[in-house]
């Protein structure tokens, strides 16, 4: 690979990677990258050499045998690829067999410890590097991880969403707790995000809309998991598609972009915008004439010995705030979390008045 075409890899939005979870054989991986590479929708192949499995007992990859195939592959169809490394030793073997890209797993980013020996293996590379979340919705594991690849000198590294394991979740494989996603955006607006919707989905028939939506949240692109035969895969069969599949997805995905390519479109929007910002400022401003009544009544309850919290008051304004809502068009959630956060800060107050009196 050369220089150039390397860093065309953050360049180009939206960006694909794809590829089956385990590389399983050079025929399963030749076969499925020649798919990929027709549909002319892929810009890089993915496939899984070693394979963390959170439980033992199970395919765990072909391991270094894996990677000339790799090779092969990009010979084959021109495309660039990409493994997963768990570890150090991983990390230099896979250095040895020239990857355009290497990708953190989620249950390695969980892991610091593993992570830092990464980032020292990789030190002094040219090499790329997109980090997924950590297994665990846990943002500060996710920015260690971009930090100690980052404190060793690579330079070119992205994020990969692929949602979090957390419980009572049933839609999804892992929950995509979008918000998560778009906070990390927001704390590096400057790296690359893609979304990995198979992983999130766990299953064929939701990529699509999870795709959809990573779109709609301007994601720099996609990790999707394509197998020649999925029902047959080793790993992960139930949210593999066929790469007729993968290539029925990313055609039928709206593609968005910033702005509109034509100048009176965006006027308007801006225009819409600057009535947001205007409502925004006159919100702020009722929330403050709020807080300071709400330190009032603190005073008073304060000085006549009257609890901060009365239930009964609470649950007959959520209802009414409800009710009142639900007539205008807004959802009872969204109602109920905005009173939350309302009532949360009234009751903030509340004591911090009661404790400056007490001081
Ligand atoms: C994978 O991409 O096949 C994989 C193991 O993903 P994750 O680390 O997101 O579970
Ligand atoms: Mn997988």
């Amino acid at each position: 690979m050369t220089k150039e075409l390397k860093r065309e890899i953050f360049d180009k939005k939206p960006y694909i990677i794809a590829g089956p979870c385990s590389a399983e054989t050079e025929e399963q991986l030749t076969s499925t990258a020649k798919l990929i590479a027709e549909t002319g929708k892929v810009d890089m192949l993915r496939a899984g050499i070693w394979k963390p499995r959170t439980r033992p007992g199970s395919f765990e990859g072909v391991g270094v045998t894996g990677l000339p195939w790799m090779q092969k592959a990009r010979d084959l169809t021109g495309l660039p690829f990409c493994v997963e490394v768990a570890n150090a030793k991983q990390a230099e073997l896979a250095m040895a067999f020239n990857p355009d890209m290497l990708w953190i797993g989620a249950r390695t980013t969980a892991s610091p410890t593993a992570v830092q020996e990464i980032a020292d293996a990789l030190r002094g590379t040219e090499t790329f590097v997109l980090i997924k979340n950590p297994i665990n919705p846990e943002l500060e594991l996710w920015s260690g991880a971009l930090e100690r690849i980052q404190g060793a000198g690579i330079k070119n590294v992205g994020l990969i969403h692929r949602g979090f394991s957390v419980y009572g979740n049933m839609e999804y494989r892992y929950a995509p707790m979008w918000h998560l996603a778009i906070e990390m955006k927001r704390r590096y607006p400057e790296l690359i995000m893609l979304c990995d919707p198979t992983h999130i989905s766990g299953r064929r028939d939701i990529i699509h809309t999870v795709a959809q939506r990573a779109i709609d949240l301007d994601f720099d692109g996609l990790m999707i998991e394509s197998h020649i035969n999925p029902d047959d895969a080793l790993t992960d069969k139930k949210q593999q598609v066929t790469p007729a599949m993968l290539s029925e997805i990313l055609s039928s995905i709206i593609w968005k972009q910033e702005k509109s390519p034509e100048p009176e479109k965006n006027l308007i929007l801006m225009q819409l915008r600057s009535q947001i910002d205007q409502i925004d400022d006159e919100l702020i401003q009722l929330l403050v004439k709020r807080m300071q009544v709400s330190d009032k009544i603190g005073l008073f309850k304060k000085e006549n010995n009257i609890t901060i919290l009365q239930p009964e008051r609470w649950n007959e304004i959520l209802q009414k705030e409800i009710e009142k809502g639900a007539k205008l068009g807004l959802s009872s959630e969204f109602i109920k979390s905005y009173l939350e956060a309302v009532h949360g800060e009234s009751i903030n107050r509340q004591n911090a008045v009661i404790y400056e009196r007490k001081e």
